[in-house]
C-alpha cells in the first residue's frame, strides 16, 4: 500500500446477523483497521464503554452534531434511537491511509453510497432466516416488543442485499471476518507513512 487515501468499507446487514461480533473480531485480530465509533442516543448496555463501543450522547447533543454537519450519515434505527457516524475521524483516518470500517444500518449505508460512492459496500447475511430469528431470540437483551420491532426491520433489511457490492455469509465469525478483510484488501497491516519498512 502506498500510504495514500484508503478506501472506506461499509458493513451492513439485518439486525442480529452478527455485525457487532464480526466488528469485535476485526478489532481483536486486525487492529490496523480503524472501526468508526458511532454517536447514539440509546443508553449503554452492560459492558459498553463510552468512546469505545459508542459515543453515548443526549438527544440535544445529537441535534447539535446534525446541525453542525458533523455526521457523515445518521438514522433512526428500529424506530427509536438515533445513530450516526462522526465525519471528522473517518476522513482523518482515510487521509492517513488507514483502512476504515463502518458498521451501520441500511439507511446509513444508502446515505454513504450517495455521498461517498467510491466506498466498498458489504452485506453481512445470515445463513438462513431461521438462524437469524434464533440469534435474535437467543441474545435475550431485548423485550418482546423490541424483538418484534427488530424482526420487522430485519425483514426489510434482508431484501436490500442486491444493493451491495459483496455478500458475506456469517456462518462462522472467524471465516466471515477473514472474507471481509480479504474484500478490504486489509489482511496484512498497511505500510503507513513514517513507519519503518
Ligand atoms: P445496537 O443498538 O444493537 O448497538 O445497534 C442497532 C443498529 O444500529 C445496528 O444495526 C447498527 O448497525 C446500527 N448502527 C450503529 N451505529 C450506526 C451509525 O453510526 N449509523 C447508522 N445508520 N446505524 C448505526
Amino acid at each position: 500500500m502506498s500510504g495514500g487515501p484508503a478506501r472506506l468499507t461499509v458493513l451492513a446487514g439485518p439486525t442480529a446477523v452478527g455485525k457487532g461480533t464480526v466488528s469485535a473480531d476485526v478489532r481483536r485480530r486486525y487492529p490496523w483497521v480503524w472501526l468508526s465509533v458511532s454517536a447514539t442516543t440509546r443508553p449503554p448496555r452492560p459492558g459498553e464503554v463510552d468512546g469505545v463501543h459508542y459515543l453515548f450522547v443526549s438527544p440535544e447533543r445529537f441535534d447539535a452534531m446534525v446541525a453542525d454537519g458533523q455526521l457523515l450519515e445518521w438514522a433512526v434505527v428500529h424506530g427509536v434511537h438515533r445513530y450516526g457516524t462522526p465525519r471528522g475521524p473517518v476522513e482523518e483516518h482515510l487521509a492517513a491511509g488507514v483502512p476504515v470500517l463502518l458498521e451501520i444500518d441500511l439507511q446509513g449505508a444508502r446515505q454513504v453510497r450517495a455521498t461517498m460512492p467510491d466506498a466498498r459496500f458489504v452485506f453481512l447475511a445470515p445463513p438462513s432466516w431461521d438462524e437469524l430469528v434464533r440469534r435474535l431470540v437467543g441474545r435475550g437483551t431485548e423485550s418482546e416488543e423490541e424483538r418484534e420491532r427488530r424482526l420487522a426491520t430485519a425483514t426489510v433489511e434482508l431484501a436490500a442485499e442486491p444493493e451491495f457490492d459483496h455478500v458475506v455469509v456469517n456462518d462462522d465469525v472467524t471465516r466471515a471476518t477473514d472474507e471481509l478483510l480479504d474484500l478490504m484488501g486489509a489482511r496484512v497491516a498497511p505500510a503507513l507513512p513514517g513507519r519503518a519498512g
